[in-house]
C-alpha cells in the first residue's frame, strides 16, 4: 500500500521535474541556460589564456633569436675589424716591402735578379724579425711565377706558382686589385693555407712578381675558438664562396666553395652585416648566422649557431609557461566543473522546490510569453501540456482556461487585467472565484526586466472557514437565520435612520407552548419546528424586513420603514399566516403559535436597549392575555409587568401561607336534576388587593412554575374534602398542561388519593387541549396510567383555541366540557346549537359524557336539555362555593334543595 503511493509519488515527482525541465529546456536554457554561460565562459577564458601565452611564447621566441642574432651580429663586427685590423698589420710588411722595390726595381729582370740574393733573403729576414712575426714570413716570386726569395729560407726550392689564380689575375690584370687572397694547397709547407698577394708592380704599371705571405687556416680557427658562441660556428668566407676557415673545424668544408647554396651576398646591407636563418650547407643544421665583410678585404667573417642553441633558454622558459598555463586552465576546468554542479544541483533543488510547491507558479518574459510553470498549475485547471508550455502566449494560456470553462469573463479583459498588475511594478494581489466554485488567489510580482511571476493559490477551503466563522458569529447554526449579534448590529444600524415619519418595528415573537413540544416529542423534533418556522417567517418577510432567531424559541423582526400601526399590522398577519400553518416535522403535523410583542423606534424609545426592553415587555403583555396575539407596546406595561412581578412575589408566599382557598362549583345531571360532582376551583383572598381571579394567578404560577406546588395543593386538600361529600358526588379537578412536564405527575395523584383514601373512580381530571399539543406521547402515557387505575379524564374548554376533534381521537376521554362561550350563543340568532348537537353525538358515540359549562339561564338549560346533553355547571345552579357552604349543602335535604329550586324555576 505505501510502497505503491511511494511509486506514486516518485513517478509524480519525476513527472514534474521533466516538466519544470522541458520548461527549462523551452524556456531558460533556449536563450541560453547559466550553466551553459559558465561553459562558455569558462571555455573562453581557458581558450584566451592559451592564445595569450602563445603570443607571448612566440613573441619570446622572436625576441631570443634577435637577441640571439644580435650577439652573432656583435660577434662578426668584433671579428670584422679584428680582421681588417690584422690583414692590415699582416698585410703592411708586404706593401711596406713592395713600396721599397717598386721605388728601386724598375723591370722584371731586375727584380728577379736583385731579389734572387741572399742579401735579399738577409734583408727580408731583418724586415719580417723587425715585425712581431707571428704568422708565416713573406715570399717573393718574379713575373713568371718562379720563386725567387723567401724570409724563411735560403736558398729557395724551385718552385712555380704561375699557375695559381691570384698569379693569373696579376699577371693578365684581370683584377685589379693590388692584394688578393686565396686558399690553396701549400707547396712551401704541408697542407693548406690562405695566401695573401701582393701584387708589385713598375713605375709604368709592368707587372715585376709578387709578395706573398700565407696565413694557415687553424691560425683563424685556433682566434675563432676563443670567441665562438656555444653550440656556434665562425666562418671565414672569400668572396667567391670559398670556406676558407671554420671553426670547429670541419676538413671536408675548408675549400669548398658554398657561393651558390649561402645566401650571404644577396643579403648583405651596405654596411657589409647581414643576420638570417637558414640551413646550414655546411652540416644541414639550421643555424641563425650573422656575416659581416671585411672592409678592406674579399672576405666575410660568418657566426652561426644552431636555431635549437639559440632557443634554448626560450625552451626553459616556454617549458615553465606551458606548465602553468596547463595549471591554470586545469584550475579553472575544476572550478567550471564544481560551478557547474553547483548550479546544477541548485537548478535539481529549485525543480523539485518549484514542482513540489503548493501554489501553482507562473513565470511570463516581457513578450508576454511563458518561460516556467509547474505541474500544479496544469492539475489546478485541468490544463493541457501541449497547450500549456513554455514560449506559449499569455492570451493563448488565457484562452485555453476559458475554453476549458475554468474562467469566468472575457479573456481580452482578464489578459488586459493581468498586464496592468505586471506594469504596476508593485505586488499585487487578487482572489477571484472560479467557475467550479473555488476561490483563487492570485498573487503577481513584476520583474525588473518587464515580465512578471505569477503564484495561484487555492483557498476556498480557508475563504469556507472564514466564511464559517463569520456565519458562526453572526449566524445561528440551527435555522441558519441571524443571530441575536446580527439582530442587535442591524437594529442599531437601523436605528440610526429612523424617523417620526420612517419608523422601525421590532417585534418579538415568543412561541407559544414550543417548550411542550420539545418536551414530549424531544429535541430533534423541537429542533425541526424551529427550522421550519424560520424558514416560514423567511419567506414572509419583505425588502427592509429582517428577521432574527435571539433566544431558544424567541425570534426577532425588524421592519424599517414603517408609516403608520396598519403597516405593522398587516406585517403580523402576514407572519400568522405563515406561522401558523402546520409544520411537516419528521411525519409530525404540528401546528404552532406565537405570542408577539411589537415595539417601535422613535417613539416608543430612541436606544436599542429601550426598544428591545419594550417590545419584550410588549410580548409579555401579550402571553399574559392568553397568547397567540400581538400587542403593542403602552406605556402602562412596564408598569403592569412590575406588578406581575409584585403578584408572583405575593403568590409564592401565599402558596406557603395557606391563603389559597379551594371553592366548589357543584356539577348537575340534567336529566336527573342532582348533583352529581364538584369542581374544585382555586381562589386567591390577597390581604391587599382582596380577591384574586384564578384566569389572573394561573397563568403567572403556570410561568413562574408554581403550578407545581399550586397544583398539588389543591388537588390534595380537594380529594380530603370529598371524602366528606356523599359517596356518589365526583370531584373535578382543574390540571395545568405545565404539571405534566415534571414526569411524576400521575405519582402524585396516586398518592393525593391514597392520602385522602378517595376513590380513584370519583376523580375526574380535566385538561385542556394544550396538553396534547404536539402529539405528547409523554402526557398520553400518563393519562393512560391514570385511567388504567379508574381516574377520570375530562376534556375542558372544549370549543376555545383549536377544538380540533383529532384530540378526541388521540385519547379516550370520559368527558366533554363543552366551553362556556358556545353555550353563551346558544340561544341567539345564528346559534351554536349545532355544533353542540354535533359534540353531544359524536361525544355519545364515543361512550363520552358531555358537560355544558357556564350555564346561566333556564333557556339555555332546556335547550341543553334537548340536544341530550348530559350535564351541565353554572351559576343557574350555584357559582362556586365554599368548602364549608357545600358540606352544608350536602347535609340533609341541601342538596335535594338545590336541585328542586333549580327544577322549581320554569
Ligand atoms: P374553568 O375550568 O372553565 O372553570 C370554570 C370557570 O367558570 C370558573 O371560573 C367558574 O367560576 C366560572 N363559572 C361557572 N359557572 C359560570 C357561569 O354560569 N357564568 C360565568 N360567567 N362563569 C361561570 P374561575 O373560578 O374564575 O376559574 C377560571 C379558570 O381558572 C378555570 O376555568 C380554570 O381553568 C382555572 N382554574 C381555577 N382553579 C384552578 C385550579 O385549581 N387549577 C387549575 N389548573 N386551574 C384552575
Ligand atoms: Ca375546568
Ligand atoms: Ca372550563
Amino acid at each position: 500500500m505505501t510502497g505503491t503511493k511511494a511509486a506514486v509519488d516518485d513517478a509524480e515527482q519525476g513527472a514534474a521535474l521533466a516538466y519544470f525541465t522541458n520548461a527549462q529546456r523551452g524556456g531558460l536554457l533556449a536563450g541560453a541556460g547559466p550553466v551553459f554561460w559558465v561553459v562558455a565562459c569558462g571555455a573562453a577564458l581557458i581558450f584566451a589564456i592559451v592564445a595569450g601565452t602563445s603570443v607571448i611564447i612566440s613573441d619570446f621566441r622572436d625576441r631570443e633569436l634577435h637577441k640571439s642574432g644580435r650577439e652573432l651580429e656583435n660577434t662578426v663586427q668584433l671579428l670584422a675589424r679584428h680582421f681588417d685590423r690584422q690583414f692590415e698589420d699582416f698585410e703592411s710588411i708586404e706593401k711596406s716591402l713592395a713600396a721599397e722595390i717598386e721605388r728601386r726595381v724598375k723591370s722584371p729582370e731586375e727584380f728577379r735578379r736583385v731579389l734572387s740574393t741572399e742579401e735579399a733573403h738577409l734583408l727580408l729576414r731583418n724586415k719580417l724579425s723587425e715585425s712581431a712575426a707571428d704568422f708565416a714570413g713573406v715570399n717573393l716570386f718574379d713575373a713568371d711565377g718562379a720563386f725567387i726569395n723567401s724570409s724563411e729560407r735560403w736558398p729557395v726550392p724551385s718552385l712555380n706558382l704561375s699557375d695559381r689564380n691570384y698569379f693569373k689575375a696579376f699577371k693578365n690584370g684581370s683584377n685589379r686589385s693590388p692584394v688578393l687572397l686565396e686558399l690553396v694547397e701549400s707547396r712551401v709547407s704541408q697542407g693548406r693555407t690562405v695566401v695573401v698577394a701582393r701584387k708589385i708592380s713598375g713605375s709604368n704599371g709592368q707587372f715585376l712578381g709578387m709578395i706573398t705571405r700565407s696565413i694557415p687556416p687553424g691560425n683563424f680557427e685556433a682566434f675563432f675558438s676563443s670567441v665562438v658562441p656555444p653550440y656556434g660556428a665562425i666562418v671565414l668566407l672569400h668572396q667567391d664562396g670559398t670556406l676558407l676557415a671554420r671553426y670547429p673545424h670541419i676538413e671536408s668544408a675548408i675549400g669548398k666553395n658554398f657561393a651558390g647554396t649561402s645566401q650571404f651576398a644577396s643579403r648583405v646591407s651596405a654596411d657589409g652585416l647581414a643576420t638570417m636563418q637558414l640551413i646550414s650547407p655546411v652540416d644541414g643544421q639550421e643555424r641563425l648566422a650573422s656575416v659581416r665583410t671585411l672592409t678592406h678585404y674579399p672576405l666575410s667573417v660568418v657566426a652561426t649557431t644552431t636555431v635549437s642553441a639559440a632557443l634554448s633558454d626560450w625552451r626553459e622558459e616556454t617549458r615553465s609557461l606551458v606548465w602553468a598555463t596547463g595549471l591554470v586552465a586545469a584550475i579553472i576546468c575544476l572550478m567550471l566543473f564544481f560551478i557547474t554542479r553547483y548550479l546544477k544541483q541548485q537548478h535539481q533543488r529549485l525543480d523539485v522546490a518549484v514542482n513540489n510547491m503548493a501554489q501553482a507558479l507562473l513565470f511570463f518574459d516581457k513578450s508576454e510569453r511563458l518561460v516556467i510553470c509547474n505541474k500544479r498549475y496544469l492539475q489546478m485547471f485541468g490544463l493541457s501540456s501541449e497547450i500549456v508550455k513554455p514560449g506559449c502566449k499569455l492570451r493563448d494560456l488565457i484562452q485555453h482556461r476559458k475554453n476549458i470553462g475554468s474562467l469566468f469573463g472575457d479573456v481580452d479583459e482578464h489578459c488586459e487585467s493581468i498586464r496592468e498588475a505586471s506594469r504596476t511594478q508593485q505586488r499585487t494581489q487578487n482572489t477571484v472565484n472560479t467557475p467550479d466554485g473555488r476561490w483563487m488567489q492570485n498573487v503577481t510580482q513584476p520583474l525588473a526586466d518587464g515580465g512578471w511571476v505569477s503564484t495561484i493559490e487555492d483557498v476556498t477551503e480557508q475563504r469556507r472557514s472564514e466564511e464559517r466563522t463569520v456565519r458562526l458569529a453572526l449566524y445561528d447554526t440551527l435555522t441558519e437565520l441571524p443571530n441575536r449579534a446580527f439582530f442587535l448590529k442591524h437594529l442599531r444600524s437601523e436605528l440610526d435612520r429612523c424617523s417620526e415619519n420612517n419608523k422601525l418595528a421590532v417585534l418579538f415573537l415568543d412561541t407559544d407552548e414550543f417548550k411542550t413540544v420539545n418536551d414530549s416529542l424531544g429535541h430533534p423534533i423541537g429542533d425541526e419546528l424551529l427550522k421550519s418556522m424560520a424558514r416560514s417567517l423567511q419567506t414572509c418577510l419583505g425588502t427592509g424586513e429582517f428577521v432574527a432567531r435571539i433566544g431558544g424559541d424567541e425570534f426577532a423582526v425588524v421592519a424599517a420603514g414603517i408609516q403608520n400601526r396598519e403597516e405593522v399590522i398587516a406585517l403580523v398577519d402576514r407572519i400568522y399566516g405563515a406561522i401558523r400553518r402546520p409544520h411537516e416535522c419528521s411525519n409530525h403535523q404540528l401546528t404552532i403559535d406565537s405570542s408577539i410583542g411589537i415595539a417601535l423606534a422613535p417613539t416608543d424609545g430612541a436606544s436599542c436597549d429601550e426598544i428591545l426592553q419594550n417590545a419584550d415587555l410588549a410580548m409579555y403583555e401579550a402571553k399574559s392575555s392568553g397568547r397567540r396575539t400581538y400587542r403593542f407596546f403602552e406605556a402602562g406595561m412596564e408598569k403592569k409587568a412590575k406588578e406581575r412581578r409584585l403578584l408572583e412575589m405575593d403568590l409564592r408566599a401565599a402558596i406557603t401561607d395557606g391563603q389559597i382557598e379551594i371553592y366548589y362549583q357543584p356539577i348537575v345531571d340534567l336529566h336527573r336534576n342532582e348533583i352529581v360532582g364538584c369542581e374544585a376551583l382555586a381562589r386567591w383572598k390577597h390581604p391587599e388587593r382582596g380577591f384574586v381571579s384564578p384566569a389572573d394567578f394561573i397563568p403567572i404560577a403556570e410561568q413562574s412554575g408554581l403550578i407545581d406546588p399550586l397544583g398539588d395543593y389543591v388537588l390534595r386538600k380537594a380529594c380530603r374534602e370529598a371524602m366528606i361529600w356523599p359517596e356518589h358526588i365526583k370531584l373535578a379537578v382543574n390540571v395545568s398542561p405545565v404539571q405534566f412536564k415534571g414526569g411524576a405527575f400521575a405519582l402524585k395523584v396516586v398518592s393525593a388519593l391514597a392520602d385522602s383514601g378517595l376513590a380513584a373512580r370519583r376523580l375526574e381530571l380535566e385538561i385542556t387541549e394544550a396538553v396534547l399539543i404536539g402529539d405528547d406521547e409523554a402526557a398520553l402515557k400518563v393519562l393512560h396510567e391514570l385511567r388504567s387505575i379508574g381516574v377520570r379524564v375530562a376534556l375542558d374548554d372544549f370549543g376555545t383555541g383549536y377544538s380540533s376533534l383529532s384530540y378526541l381521537q388521540r385519547f379516550p376521554f370520559d368527558k366533554i366540557k363543552i366551553d362556556r362561550s358556545f353555550i353563551n350563543g346558544l340561544t341567539g340568532q345564528g346559534g351554536s346549537s349545532g355544533i353542540v348537537r354535533a359534540v353531544v353525538a359524536m361525544a355519545s358515540a364515543h361512550n363520552m359524557a358531555t358537560t355544558a359549562e357556564g350555564v346561566e339561564t333556564e333557556e339555555q338549560r332546556d335547550m341543553l336539555r334537548q340536544l341530550q346533553c348530559e350535564q351541565m355547571q353554572g351559576f343557574l345552579f350555584s357559582p362556586a362555593k365554599t368548602a364549608s357552604e357545600i358540606r352544608r349543602m350536602f347535609s340533609a335535604g341541601e342538596a335535594g334543595d338545590i336541585v328542586a329550586a333549580s327544577r322549581e324555576r320554569p
